[in-house]
């Protein structure tokens, strides 16, 4: 096996378990990023820039940003560069990628990488249901899964979290609240836990009466004061139907009750989340609003490495303010906790009427009022199914973004 010698001078022999641990810590842990151009694949690559030597992001995908992706594949050289909408492969130039990096273009390449066996860990931050096939492969292929796409526990969370479990694939949330129960979970027992607060921002129309958000416009509610995201989530968080899957994805990924889960408003964005145990403690997780933060620790936990972004400054004033969310102006919550109630193909169809009602939304079909309102009556206009398979819940998502794109007031 050979002998190592250390830095006091001392040499000793190495045994295979020595060498496996050698391998499991130090070695080069290799990462799929998954929507690799959007916010939270380039905070992922951001991360992994800075722990090069430790991170290695071997494959990066985008639908159809190939000019982006191209740039990401001179900068980290990755073995694969996956372009998944196949509409614009007539337009790739192969020559902006490096000459060792594999171009794979279509939907199947970015599950075929989820699932190689050069992976270790999958990022999954493609955004809406289309993120769901890659992150189910990743778990049928027992990966460690840094979770960014929520929509994947929230169409069809019992089934994944069954596949994790029989696979032995790790589901770790990066969403900045679930990262933040995660890492406040760790502090007792899952059997003492009596519930979890998410936290919200209340987004760019916290305080806003149900009259005022009738005449909200598409750039007021791309606008988000405290975040930095993607379109659709931005508008998921204007609407707070964010905040609803976020409670569906709570859900299932902890195996909590929907009476376990509560949700405040805190504007700052510094307490991402709390547990709350029997006894009355509450743990809560606090840190600037980055999503470097949840990111790197679902790709190095249980491990903790130094911090990409600023450490919190202490010495600063800071106001952490905390009020109930407005169930009145903002129905959307109170259809995240009916969702996560009910169960079955809820979730399935509340998950695609919204990102067909965000969609019309932005081009311009749809008032911010009637996406929630619109929601409400796809969802309940379907036939339930209390134990949907997967393949029933694909088809439920087709019907759901048919209803809403013929959707009227
Ligand atoms: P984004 O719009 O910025 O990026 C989405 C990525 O997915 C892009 O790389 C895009 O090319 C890719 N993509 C889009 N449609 C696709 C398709 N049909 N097939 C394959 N790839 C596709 O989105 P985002 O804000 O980074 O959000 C990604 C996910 O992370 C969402 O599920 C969101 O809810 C979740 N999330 C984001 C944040 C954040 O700060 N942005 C925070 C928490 C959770
Ligand atoms: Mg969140």
């Amino acid at each position: 096996m050979g002998t190592v010698r250390r830095r006091d001078g001392q040499s000793f022999r190495l045994s295979t378990v020595h060498c496996r641990l050698f391998v499991s810590g130090d070695a080069m842990r290799r990462v799929a990023v998954l929507g690799a151009t959007g916010s939270i694949g380039t905070s992922g690559l951001d991360v992994i820039a800075a722990h090069a030597g430790k991170l290695q992001a071997v494959a990066i995908t985008t639908h159809r940003r190939w000019q982006e992706l191209a740039q990401q594949a001179q900068l980290h050289r990755p073995r694969w560069a996956v372009i998944s909408d196949e509409t614009v492969s007539a337009q790739i130039d192969r020559t902006a990628f490096p000459s060792e990096t594999e171009l794979l273009i279509g939907p199947a390449a970015v599950e075929q990488v989820a699932c190689h066996a050069d992976v270790d860990t999958v990022l999954c931050g493609i955004v809406g249901a289309a993120g769901l096939r890659s992150a189910w492969a990743a778990a049928e292929c027992g990966k460690r899964i840094g979770l960014a796409n929520k929509e994947t526990l929230v169409v069809a969370g019992p089934l994944i979290m069954q596949l994790a479990a029989r696979t032995g694939a790790e589901l770790i949330p990066v969403d900045s609240e679930h990262s933040a129960v995660f890492q406040a979970l760790q502090a007792g027992r899952r059997q003492d836990v009596r519930r979890i607060i998410l936290t919200a921002s209340g987004g760019p129309f916290r305080g806003w009466s149900e009259s005022q958000l009738e005449n909200v416009t598409i750039a007021q509610a791309l606008e988000h004061p405290t975040w930095n995201m993607g379109p659709k989530i931005t508008i998921d968080s204007a609407t707070m139907m964010n905040k609803a899957l976020e409670i569906i994805e709570a859900r299932w990924l902890f195996g909590l009750e929907t009476d376990q889960i509560g949700v405040v408003i805190h504007p700052q964005s510094v307490i991402h989340s709390l547990v709350e145990f029997t006894d009355g403690s509450v743990m809560a997780q606090l840190s600037p609003p980055d999503m470097r933060l949840p990111i790197q620790f679902a790709l190095t936990y249980p491990e903790r490495w130094p911090g990409v972004n600023p450490p919190m400054d202490w010495q600063a004033i800071h106001r952490l303010e905390m009020f109930p969310p407005d169930l009145e102006a903002f129905p959307a919550l109170q259809l995240g906790f009916e969702v996560a109630r009910r169960g079955g193909s809820a979730g399935a169809v509340l998950n695609a009427a919204n990102e067909t009602a965000v969609q019309r939304f932005l081009d311009g079909t749809l008032t911010f009022t009637q996406i929630s309102r619109a929601c409400r009556e796809v969802l309940s206009a379907h036939d339930f199914l209390s134990q949907p398979t997967l393949s029933e819940l694909l088809r439920l998502d087709r019907w759901a973004r048919q209803e809403m794109e013929r959707w009227t007031a």
